[in-house]
């Protein structure tokens, strides 16, 4: 059949329908990233932010150079990692690899911790303790001491490549990799005696690794804090986004207040006499300005606000010159800032006024939802609390409690017995005494159960048959080769196999190790 083309196609409805990937809708999937000249913020917080920034660089550049004493036969430096010998000490704590567990259950307080810290005070870790914070404040003041302020900056960039410019770029970027350098050098002296290895730096005597990560160290610090800077935070750290879904309504995050800042204006003085509605916010933009950022946080909440309250800071000078109560842009929670929308708003009615959250004589109404600390202490934030405290509380009692003197026994496997002449049997362990102690001790080993069977150790006068009195190395593990020997009239003796006792007689410290012992029929 011959196909005729529609000649009514005009009859066919055109239904509004457009791909979502429409070519007018395409956008880059890389955005060029454009530069951010953070103004220097001064406040409350940007000086806490200054301490926090003290505190935490110096416990980390110090910390390989406090020294511990531990005696002769252990090493004198207060934290270090002695991947060599397997140990990790922390002041007057030695961890065993054995020990693993209390690595492990450091980072499950940590991973409460800042589940705790989130739902208590938001993204307070972002904003003032996590290194990637740490190190641009750093970097940004050595920015700030070569190139001046956020005006001097933007004009140095936007001015051709002149002998000035060129001496204070390099500069610049000289301090900066001298920052990266000290930072992985200082991380290498957590793993190695501190002043030896600085030593063997110096003298370019140091083993290949530690030159090895401090150049990965300088280059990641170089780069994460003097090249990316906000863009770590914003596309390469997971913790956003983690935190955005822990957040609840009340949680503490930095807030523009628009139900007291609406509608912004730069002609307030003009504006309210002429009968227009304006709020606090008189968009100078310093909240813009000192953000390390580079966002408006009167956009409202946002993935890239890591809530350093430098804003807060800005703003706070601005109210503060001319004369209005601090706090347009604050710490709030999310129910107190949407109650306060509703008064301001007359639950959603009409837009912001803000008339409608102050009084006569220009005060905020009862009605006006301030931040109460006791919203801090909630179930949720309880529960975190018990959980890492709990950990804590079990952590530091197997701290105290544990033993310092450990046993462990391996059975031979080829052979497993051996039969003697006499019919006698006799079995052969690889016993292995840990004496986690800096000091020589005597250590006790017994061997209990089995009344007629007979031990002897490697090397060692026969003694008694049961008990011997061994020598083991401070801070070391000292290898012992038994034979235990059971008479052929007693071999029903080897039924529930025996125990070995390892005891220091002057502090009764123990450790006990049952065994099997194998005869003809029993062994496997
Ligand atoms: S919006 Fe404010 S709190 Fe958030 S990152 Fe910027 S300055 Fe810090
Ligand atoms: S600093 Fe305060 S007043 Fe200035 S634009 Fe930001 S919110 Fe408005």
């Amino acid at each position: 059949m011959l196909h005729q083309p529609a000649s009514n196609a005009g009859s066919v409805e055109r239904l509004e329908a457009e791909p979502v990937n429409a070519e007018r809708h395409r956008r880059p999937l890389y955005e060029k990233r454009r530069k951010i000249f953070p103004k220097r913020a001064e406040g409350r917080f940007r000086r806490f932010k200054w301490l926090v920034m003290l505190v935490t660089l110096g416990i980390y550049y110090s910390t390989p150079w406090i020294r511990w004493d531990r005696g002769i036969h252990a090493p004198d430096q207060a934290v270090l990692i002695d991947l060599a010998s397997r140990r990790f000490y922390f002041f007057f704590i030695e961890i065993w690899p054995q020990e693993f567990f209390f690595v492990a259950g450091l980072l499950v307080m940590a991973g409460f911790g800042l589940f705790l810290v989130t739902s208590a005070v938001g993204r307070a870790w972002c904003g003032y303790t996590c290194p990637q914070t740490v190190w641009v404040d750093l970097f940004l003041v050595v920015e700030r001491f070569i190139e001046g302020d956020r005006n001097a900056r933007m004009r140095l960039e936007a001015t051709p490549w002149r002998l000035d410019k060129i001496r204070k770029r390099v500069g610049k970027h000289a301090i900066w990799l001298a920052i990266g350098v000290a930072t992985g050098g200082a991380w290498i002296f957590y793993f190695a005696d501190a002043p030896s290895l600085l030593a063997g730096l110096l003298t370019v005597d140091a083993p290949p690794v530690a030159y090895t990560t401090i150049a990965v160290l300088t280059t990641t610090t170089y780069v994460f804090g003097g090249l990316m800077r906000e863009q770590v935070c914003t596309y390469m750290c997971p913790w956003p986004r983690i935190q955005a879904a822990m957040l609840d309504e009340n949680s503490l995050v930095v807030t523009y207040n628009d139900w007291r800042g609406e509608r912004r204006s730069r002609h307030a003085k003009k504006a309210a006499p002429a009968g227009e509605v304006v709020g606090d916010c008189v968009d100078c933009n310093a909240c813009v300005a000192v953000c390390p950022m580079g966002i408006d946080i009167r956009d409202g909440q946002q993935l890239e606000c890591i809530t350093c309250a430098l804003c807060i800071d800005a703003c706070d000078g601005v109210m503060d010159k001319l004369g209005r109560e601090r706090g347009l842009i604050s710490y709030a929670t999310l129910s107190d800032y949407a109650a306060n929308m509703a008064l301001a708003t007359n639950n959603g009615a009409t837009a912001v006024n803000p008339r409608r959250v102050r009084n006569a004589n220009g005060v905020f109404v009862e009605q006006v939802r301030q931040f109460d600390w006791r919203i801090i202490f909630r179930p949720r934030v309880l529960l975190y609390f018990s959980v890492w405290a709990l950990v804590g509380i079990g952590m530091l009692y197997a701290l105290v409690a544990r033993d310092r003197l450990e046993l462990n026994v391996l059975h031979d496997r080829n052979p497993q017995y051996v039969v003697d002449s006499d019919g006698s049997v006799r079995n052969g362990y690889m016993v292995k005494l840990l004496n986690m102690i800096p000091e020589q001790r005597r250590i006790t080993l017994t061997l209990d159960g089995m009344p007629s069977a007979d031990m002897r150790i490697a090397g060692q006068a026969p003694g008694d048959g049961r008990s011997f009195s061994v020598a083991v190395d401070p801070d070391k593990v000292t290898p012992l080769k038994i034979f235990v020997t059971l008479p052929r009239e007693k071999l029903a003796e080897a039924k529930d196999g025996f125990s070995l006792r390892a005891e220091d007689p002057s502090s009764h410290e123990q450790d006990v190790y049952r065994v099997n012992f194998n005869q003809p029929g029993t062994a496997k």
